[in-house]
C-alpha cells in the first residue's frame, strides 16, 4: 500500500499550550511517520502513514484543553518513507507573527499531584505542566521557550529535565517545569501564612500576575481595616474561595458560572451574593452581587483551610495605581496597607491583574479583560492594517493589530498618574516586541486631556488618527461579532467627547468602520462642573430636575453647594450639555435617594441596577424629530417625583426607569430602521454593563425584528474602546477617499 504524505499548516492558539507533545502522541497512536515544529506563523506538520486521514481527522477534534486552531491548511506531497515521528527545532524569523500563550489556571492532573503527599510536587506551590502555569507573566521575549522567560534564572534538576526532554510525558517542553529541588520557593511556610491569616492580619502575597493584599473574608474588623486602609471606600473587593462549594454557600451560581469558576482562566466572576451569606458587610457594601474566583494556582490552595474558606484578594495597589510586582516595590508602595509580606522570587515580568466577568444569557460576557485572556489574540474578519490604539482614560487597554488579529493588551487602568502611564508603556513595549507588529498609524480618542491622547499625539511618533468615542465603541462591539457594513449602532455610555465640543453618552449612530452618521441621541441637558457631577450624582439629579421643571432638594448636599449648583444652572456658568446616559442613571439614582456621592465610577448606575425591581409601567417620553432627533425625557424626571410623591417603592420605580430606558432605545432604532432600512442593532458604552437594562433592550428589539448583537470578547466599556479604534484606523487608511 502507498503511504500517503500530508503537508499541515495549522493556525491559531497552538504554541505554548501542548500542542506538539499533542501531535506526537496522535502521530504514535495512528502510526505516523513524519515531523512537527513550531514555526513564526504556528505549527507545522508533515505527515505520512495509512491513517494520514483518521489522523487529521483526529487533530482537530481532541484539542488539548487550551489550543485553539483558526486555520488549517492540507496539501498533499510525495511520500518519503520515513520510519520515525520527530519533534523539530522551531524556526524562527524577523518581522513574523509568534502567539504569547495567556497564563493558565493549575489543571487538575497538577491539582491532583500537589495534594498527593507521595508525589515529589506534594504542597509545592510552583507545580505547572504543559498545560497550565504561567506564560504571559513570564516571557521576556519570543519564540517561547524557557530561556527567554524568569524561569532562566532556575536550572532545572535531573528528575525535571528528564520530564521536560520525554515527548510522551505531560511536562514535554513544559516552559516553567519546575520542584521543590529546583524551582523557585516561597518566603514564608503555608502553616504560618495561615496563621496569619486566622489572626486578622492583612498579608501582601506575591502571585501570578502581582501582589494581591488579602484577608479573611469572614473577619469582619479585619475587611474593615483593608477598606480604609486602602482607601477604597465603596468599591467591592473581590473573594477567593476555596472550593466551588464554599462559593455555592456564598451565591447562587448557574451552570455557565460554574463552568467559568471552573474553567481554564478562572477568572473573578461576578454572582448574586445569597442574604444569607457568611461574610463580612464590608466585602461588597450595598451590592446584590459578588465578586467570586476559584483558586488559580497552587499557592493559592495553600492559603485556605477548614477556618479559612472565603478570602478578599484584591489588587495589591494604592486605590488607581497600577498592581504592584515587585518584592522591594510592594515593600515600599503597601506598607501601610500590609501587616505582612509574602514573597516568592520568580519575577513578574509582565503585570496582570485578574480579570472580571459576568454571565449574560449563558455566555460570558466581559467585564475586564485581562488574566487569562491576554493576550490572546481576537480574530478579525478581515485582515487589519498595522495599528496601535490608544484606548480612551478609564479602565485602559491599547490595541495592536496585525493581519487577522487584533491584540488587546491587558487591563492597564485610570490613565489618571504617572504610574499608570509608565505600566501602558512597558506593556506596548512587551506587545510590539512579542508579536513584532510595526504600527504604520496610531487611533486615539478625541478628547485632548486623556493621558492616551496625548502618548499618541506627543510620544508614540506615528502619524495620528482621531476618532470619535462613540463610533469606537460601536466599532469594538462590531469587530467582536464579526460584523461588517452598515449597522445601527446604540452607544450608552458615561462621558464621551463629542465632535461639537458637548460631552455625547446616549448615541444612536448608523456606523461602519470607515464612518458615522449620528441620527439621533438623548436629548441634551445643561451639568453644572463637569467631572464633580460623575462623583456627585446629585449634581446630576438638580440639573435634570430643573429642565425637567421640577422641584428637587437632594439629600447630603449642603445648602452652599445647592444653592452655588443651583446659580451656576440658571446663568449657564461652568455648564456642559450633555447627552449621557450614565449622568442620567445618576440622577435618577439621586432622585430615589440610592446615592449622593460616588466613591468609584458608575456606582450609583449599578446600586440603581441592583435596586430595581421586576415589574410592568413605564414612563411617558417624547422624541423630536430633527437631524439628529433627540429622545426627551424630561416628562420620565416628572413622572418619576410624582410616583416617588405618591409613596411608590424605590425599587419599582427603578424597574420602571429600566423599562423606560429600553423602549427609548427601541423606539429610536425603529426611527432609524425607517430611514436606514437596517435591522442590525449593536450595543456598546459603559451602561450596558448594566444586565437588566441590556436584556429589557436586546429582548424588545428582537421581537421587533431586529438582530442584536452584543460585547461577548472584549468589554462593553471603555476597556473595549482601542479595538474599535484600531479597525476605524485600519479602515480609513485602507480606503481611499
Ligand atoms: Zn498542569
Ligand atoms: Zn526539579
Ligand atoms: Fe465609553
Amino acid at each position: 500500500m502507498i503511504a500517503l504524505r500530508r503537508r499541515i499548516e495549522i493556525q491559531g492558539v497552538v504554541q505554548g499550550v501542548g500542542f506538539r507533545p499533542y501531535v506526537y502522541r496522535l502521530a504514535a497512536q495512528f502510526g505516523i511517520f513524519g515531523w512537527v515544529l513550531n514555526s513564526p506563523d504556528g505549527v507545522v506538520i508533515e505527515a505520512e502513514g495509512e491513517a494520514v486521514e483518521a489522523f487529521l481527522y483526529a487533530l482537530q477534534s481532541q484539542l488539548p484543553p487550551l489550543a485553539r486552531i483558526d486555520r488549517i491548511s492540507v496539501a498533499e506531497l510525495p511520500a518519503t518513507r520515513e520510519h520515525a515521528f520527530h519533534i523539530r527545532e522551531s524556526v524562527g524569523g524577523e518581522g513574523q507573527f509568534s502567539l504569547v500563550p495567556p497564563d493558565i489556571a493549575t489543571c487538575p492532573e497538577c491539582t491532583a499531584e500537589f495534594l498527593d503527599p507521595s508525589n515529589r510536587r506534594y504542597l509545592y506551590p510552583f507545580t505547572n505542566c504543559t498545560n497550565c502555569g504561567p506564560r504571559y507573566s513570564i516571557i521576556r521575549d519570543v519564540p517561547y521557550d524557557r530561556a527567554k522567560t524568569t524561569m532562566a534564572e532556575f536550572k532545572m534538576c535531573p528528575a525535571c529535565q528528564a520530564e521536560y526532554e520525554d515527548p510522551g510525558h505531560r511536562r514535554f517542553h513544559a516552559e516553567p517545569n519546575a520542584c521543590p529541588d529546583c524551582g523557585p520557593s516561597l518566603s514564608e511556610d503555608p502553616v504560618e501564612i495561615r496563621l496569619l491569616l486566622q489572626s486578622g492580619l492583612i498579608l501582601a502575597i506575591r502571585g501570578l500576575g502581582g501582589f494581591h493584599l488579602v484577608c479573611d473574608a469572614t473577619n469582619i474588623r479585619a475587611v474593615e481595616t483593608l477598606r480604609e486602609r486602602k482607601r477604597r471606600s465603596g468599591k467591592a473587593f473581590a473573594v477567593m474561595v476555596r472550593d466551588l462549594a464554599v462559593a455555592r454557600e456564598l451565591c447562587e451560581i448557574v451552570e455557565a458560572e460554574q463552568a467559568l469558576l471552573e474553567g481554564s482562566r478562572k477568572p473573578i466572576v461576578l454572582l448574586r451574593k445569597k442574604a444569607e451569606a457568611r461574610i463580612a458587610p464590608a466585602v461588597a457594601p450595598n451590592q446584590s452581587r459578588l465578586g467570586v474566583m476559584l483558586p488559580y494556582t497552587p499557592l493559592h490552595h495553600l492559603l485556605f483551610d477548614e477556618t479559612l474558606p472565603a478570602l478578599v484578594m484584591t489588587s495589591g495597589n494604592l486605590s488607581e495605581e497600577p498592581i504592584v510586582s515587585r518584592n522591594a516595590e510592594a515593600e515600599l508602595r503597601l506598607h501601610d496597607v500590609a501587616d505582612h509580606f509574602i514573597f516568592h522570587n520568580r519575577e513578574i515580568r509582565t503585570r496582570v491583574d485578574d480579570s472580571v466577568m459576568q454571565i449574560f444569557a449563558g455566555k460570558p460576557y466581559p467585564v475586564r479583560r485581562s488574566r487569562g485572556y491576554a493576550p490572546e489574540p481576537i480574530e478579525l474578519h478581515h485582515p487589519a492594517r498595522e495599528i496601535l490604539a490608544c484606548g480612551g482614560e478609564l479602565k485602559n487597554t491599547f490595541c495592536l493589530t496585525k493581519g487577522r488579529y487584533a491584540i488587546l493588551s491587558q487591563h492597564i487602568g485610570d490613565l489618571e498618574n504617572l504610574e499608570t502611564m509608565e505600566f501602558f508603556r512597558e506593556t506596548l513595549s512587551h506587545l510590539q516586541r512579542f508579536f513584532r507588529v510595526s504600527p504604520v498609524a496610531v487611533a486615539h480618542d478625541l478628547h485632548p486631556r486623556y493621558l492616551s491622547t496625548q502618548f499618541a499625539l506627543r510620544e508614540s511618533g506615528l502619524p495620528a488618527i482621531g476618532i470619535q468615542h462613540h463610533h469606537a465603541h460601536i466599532a469594538a462591539c462590531m469587530a467582536d461579532n464579526g460584523l461588517e457594513g452598515k449597522v445601527i449602532g446604540v452607544a450608552m455610555d458615561g462621558t464621551g467627547y463629542g465632535t461639537d465640543g458637548r460631552i455625547w453618552g446616549g448615541e444612536f449612530l448608523v456606523s461602519d468602520f470607515a464612518g458615522y452618521e449620528r441620527y439621533g441621541h438623548l436629548r441634551y441637558v445643561p451639568l453644572a462642573g463637569g467631572d464633580a457631577a460623575v462623583r456627585q450624582p446629585w449634581r446630576s439629579a438638580l440639573a435634570y430636575c430643573r429642565d425637567a421643571g421640577v422641584d428637587f432638594a437632594p439629600a447630603l448636599a449642603a445648602p452652599k453647594d445647592l444653592r452655588i449648583v443651583g446659580q451656576m444652572l440658571d446663568k449657564g456658568l461652568q455648564c456642559v450639555d450633555t447627552s449621557s446616559c450614565g449622568r442620567l442613571f445618576d440622577a435618577v439614582a439621586s432622585v430615589l435617594n440610592v446615592r449622593q456621592q460616588t466613591t468609584y465610577e458608575g456606582q450609583a448606575a449599578i446600586e440603581l441596577e441592583m435596586l430595581a425591581a421586576d415589574t410592568e409601567g413605564r414612563y411617558p417620553f417624547t422624541i423630536h424629530d430633527g437631524n439628529p432627533f433627540q429622545a426627551d425625557l424630561r416628562t420620565v424626571i416628572s413622572a418619576i417625583t410624582v410616583d416617588l410623591h405618591s409613596g411608590t417603592p424605590a425599587a419599582v420605580i427603578a424597574g420602571r426607569f429600566h423599562n423606560t430606558m429600553a423602549d427609548v432605545i427601541l423606539q429610536a432604532c425603529q426611527r432609524i430602521r425607517s430611514h436606514s432600512q437596517l435591522e442590525r442593532v449593536c450595543l456598546s458604552g459603559g451602561c450596558f454593563q448594566n444586565l437588566r437594562l441590556l436584556g429589557l433592550t436586546v429582548e424588545s428589539l428582537r421581537s421587533a425584528g431586529f438582530t442584536v448583537y452584543h460585547h461577548q470578547r472584549v468589554p462593553t466599556n471603555d476597556g473595549g474602546l482601542a479595538l474599535g479604534q484600531a479597525l476605524i484606523a485600519s479602515e480609513l487608511l485602507s480606503v481611499p477617499r
